[in-house]
């Protein structure tokens, strides 16, 4: 396992980080054996970053992740959010997300978390963000219940003018850079390297359309780019390799991340991500997925409150 450094934080991480979003049956419902053994084979296989939040299955995420945890916590960079409680429930206030980190600890049965990010920030006015949330999790990181702090999102534009206004030491972004769209590489990156800002790139596979599965119901592109997905999961598959196997060692070779936290929930797709990381992307088939690309390439939707599209 390659490990990387996440920002200017001592925080040394595995370039496959373990997104917990599935262990809450957002995507489907989870097999009980298998997620925990999911867990258990990451750990042991040198995946040490775990990203989950309280909205994920309603709090089921960070219950199942504590439990399956219990004894491997320590071998661990946990990482949990706080802001977000809901489809559309969201309360970025001071008093909120102090309680709420203490119920997140209890779930996830552990003292500290090593990151604490405000979750989908682009749902809350940035002066809250910047004046009331960020100071009360510092705060947190003071009475030693994170260890570093941080914001996560979609609009790459919001998430730069909440870090240009306060020190941050990580960012998550996501469906920003994988096959589908790299305009993360454009504008993030480079503020991040330049602010000492810790990147963590998410969702690989486009949440689940870079996949023989395709999109859940819920997903948020248009038909285009699910199609687009489809297409470049049936080009791999004339070509002898599977998509998502693709999808995910594309983004494991930028260097712009730390780390891609790609969703798991068994051990059968943690196999085959861990498979992945030896395999190598033929030039030619990389060309011919661009041209399936081309058309839908670096498309973006509407996220959050209007005043931090983009
Ligand atoms: P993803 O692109 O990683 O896709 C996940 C889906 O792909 C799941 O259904 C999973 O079962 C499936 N999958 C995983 N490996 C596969 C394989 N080898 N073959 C076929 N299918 C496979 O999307 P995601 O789960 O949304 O993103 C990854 C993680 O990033 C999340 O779990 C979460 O931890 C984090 N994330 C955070 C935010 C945020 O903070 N706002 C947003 C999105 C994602």
């Amino acid at each position: 396992m390659e490990y990387r450094q996440l920002g200017e934080t001592d925080l040394r991480i595995s370039v496959l980080g373990f997104g917990a979003s599935p262990l809450g049956d957002v995507f489907r419902k989870t097999d009980p054996a298998d997620r925990t053994a999911a867990v258990h084979l990451a750990v042991d296989s040198g995946i040490n970053f775990f990203d989950v939040s309280p909205y994920y299955g309603l709090t089921l995420a960070e219950t199942r992740l504590g439990e399956a945890l219990q004894g491997r916590r320590e071998k661990v960079v946990l990482a949990t959010k706080c802001g977000r409680y809901g489809g559309s429930e969201f309360d970025f206030s001071a008093k909120t997300i102090t309680a709420g980190v203490e119920d997140s600890l209890k779930r996830l049965r552990t003292d500290y978390v090593d990151v604490l990010q405000a979750h989908d920030v682009e749902f809350g006015h940035v002066q809250q963000i910047v004046e009331e949330t960020i100071p009360a999790m510092r705060k947190l990181q003071e009475q030693g219940k994170a260890r570093y702090i941080g914001i996560t999102g979609y609009s790459l534009k919001n998430l730069m003018e909440i870090a240009g206004k306060v020190k941050l030491d990580s960012i998550l972004s996501y469906c920003r850079y994988n096959l589908l769209i790299t305009d993360l590489d454009q504008a993030l990156a480079p503020f991040a390297k330049k602010h000492g800002v810790g990147l963590i790139n998410a969702s690989p596979l486009h949440m689940g359309i870079i996949s023989e599965r395709g999109a859940p119901e819920w997903h948020p592109a248009p038909q285009e780019v699910r199609d687009a997905g489809q297409q470049i999961v049936a080009l791999c598959k004339t070509r002898g390799v599977d998509a998502s196997e693709v999808a995910l060692r594309f983004c494991l070779d930028y260097a712009g991340a730390a780390s891609t936290l790609v969703g798991l929930s068994s051990t059968e797709h943690v196999q085959r991500n861990l498979k992945a990381m030896e395999l190598h992307i033929d030039a030619e088939l990389l060309r011919e997925i661009a041209e399936i690309v081309a058309p839908v390439k670096d498309f973006v939707w509407p996220s959050g409150l209007a005043e931090n599209y983009g």
